[in-house]
């Protein structure tokens, strides 16, 4: 008799975003003339498109394809040369020596995050943020390594929990139990704040200390405006011996909908003796059939100097979306955080409400949908994410809004 893995029983409720779907959805069904004004801040999405530089590389492989000449079929599995020697070049430039046969192209960050526990051993301590990204707590949840769930702490109870909070300045602290594996997620989603040198440093340190493994998603890297913010973990002296990093031209280049990310795997990173990089190739090759060319041709030409120039243009939109967020969020009497090295803007609810209240207040009164913290873990309740990834006008008519109120 067939049987399921029944960790998958185990998942909490639906998907964060598919609950605030729902209840939209329900507002519009018993308001359908006030829905019409409704404020998307909610989905971590973008809303721009592709800029020139990348449509032209688009049009130009898809021309390719159609011809016998240039017709490409299965890619190689770890990525086209000529991208990952690119994104080698872009970290040199960045003072990181990072080798093209390091980097393993893929289809996003959300896999390599979600897939990449996948070589570590089954009883592993998982150590993440609170609040966070849900995709590395749920994925371990599916492998098995997580405990079983305490309802009254809301917590894993083989999962090791770092509070980030107003408290402590949002920046995990060293947990007492020495996990196997951190995710560490700079700039974080949800809560838009990033660590800086020496915070980073001391994370590099514990983990070389206590050969534990740092999983670093960097999705939103190239959101950093500040000075002494690393954008890349391996500017931390030592972290190419105990640090996988993940990318994405997702939230930077608007690649949400063609698909394209890539993990960096050292080959300096061995756990007693054994290299976490042919692992990883060999992960990647049994279950991956390659990223396709027509998208890494795209990913290249983010890499290309107009390319570049684009790409920042983007991001410099969408952070001054957050600064007029954040801006108006303090006029109107908020305490807010995030939004600077971030397209993430994080806030306090008003009298401690719950998240939930505040996402329904939010909705019903100013027809605003955010993303309530608590959907991020347990540390997130009291806390709301706005997003800054809508359009100029909107992010001017939720703060009127917001103010009016
Ligand atoms: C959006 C996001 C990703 C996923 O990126 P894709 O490349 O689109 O899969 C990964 N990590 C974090 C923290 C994100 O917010």
């Amino acid at each position: 008799m067939a049987k399921v893995n029944e960790n998958y029983l185990k998942l909490r409720g639906s998907y964060l975003f598919s609950t605030i779907a729902k209840k939209v959805s329900e507002y519009q069904n018993s308001h359908p003339e006030e829905a019409k004004e409704i404020i998307r801040l909610g989905i971590g999405d973008v809303t721009k498109p592709l800029t020139p530089a990348v449509l032209k590389a688009l049009h130009s492989a898809v021309d390719e394809m159609g011809n016998s000449e240039t017709f490409r079929g299965y890619a190689p599995d770890l990525g086209y040369d000529f991208l990952r020697k690119a994104i080698a070049d872009e970290y040199k430039e960045r003072g990181c020596d990072i080798d093209p046969g390091e980097i393993f192209v893929s289809d996003g960050a959300k896999s390599d995050t979600g897939n990449i526990q996948e070589i570590f051993s089954e009883d592993s301590i998982v150590a993440i943020c609170d609040p966070v990204y849900p995709v590395y707590a749920d994925s371990n949840v599916m492998a098995g390594r997580s405990g079983s769930f305490d309802e009254k702490n809301d917590r894993w109870d083989r999962i090791v929990y770092m509070p980030c909070t107003r408290e402590n300045g949002f920046s995990p602290e060293l947990p007492e139990k020495v996990p196997d594996i951190i995710y560490l997620c700079s700039p974080n989603n949800p809560t838009g704040t990033a660590l800086n040198k020496a915070e980073l440093k001391k994370w590099v340190d514990f983990a070389l200390e206590h050969n534990s493994v740092i999983l670093f998603d960097a999705a939103y890297e190239a959101y950093i405006t500040e000075d002494g913010i690393p954008r890349s973990i391996y500017e931390i002296e030592g972290a190419k011996k105990c640090a996988v990093e993940f990318r994405s031209f997702s939230k930077n280049a608007g690649f949400t909908g063609v698909r394209l990310g890539f993990t960096v795997v050292p080959q300096d990173l061995e756990i007693s003796g054994v290299k976490l990089n042919p692992l990883w190739a060999r992960r990647h090759g049994t279950k991956y059939n390659g990223a396709p060319y027509i998208q890494q041709r795209a990913g290249e030409a983010v890499f290309s100097p107009e390319g570049k120039k684009e790409t920042k243009a983007l991001v410099d939109f969408y952070l001054g979306n957050a600064r007029i967020i954040y801006d108006g969020l303090k006029a109107a009497g908020y305490e807010v955080y995030g939004g600077v090295n971030s397209p993430y803007i994080w806030l306090r609810t008003p009298n401690d409400m719950t998240s939930w209240d505040f996402f329904e207040k939010l909705l019903n009164e100013y027809r605003i949908v955010g993303t309530p913290g608590s959907g991020f873990g347990p540390s997130g309740e009291h806390y709301f994410r706005l997003t800054a990834f809508g359009t100029r006008e909107n992010a001017e008519k939720a703060v009127e809004r917001l103010k009016k109120g």
